[in-house]
């Protein structure tokens, strides 16, 4: 017989993440073309507690604009707008 909270571990890992598949990108829904590097509050949701950028994975961005947010949050780094390492 499992221990008690075997399953109720399970159930806590499938709560947090979901399917990946379902999500869609955030700057294809608002048809952005461009992502401004001075524009924190759009790449905010994007970056994680240490700075690093997050995988599309977890976030859903399609390919093109992960490639456009790197870009701007690269230039932000460099400019010293954004943190490379909390
Ligand atoms: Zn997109």
């Amino acid at each position: 017989m499992p221990p008690p909270n075997h399953n109720k571990n399970r159930q806590q890992k499938n709560q947090n993440r979901g399917d990946p598949r379902q999500k869609k990108c955030d700057f294809c829904e608002k048809d952005v073309v461009y992502i401004d590097y001075k524009d924190y509050p759009a790449m905010k949701p994007f970056i994680d507690y240490f700075g690093n950028i997050r995988a599309r994975y977890y976030s859903g961005v399609c390919l093109k604009h992960q490639k456009m947010l790197r870009l701007s949050v690269e230039r932000a780094r460099f400019l010293g707008m954004l943190a490379y390492r909390k």
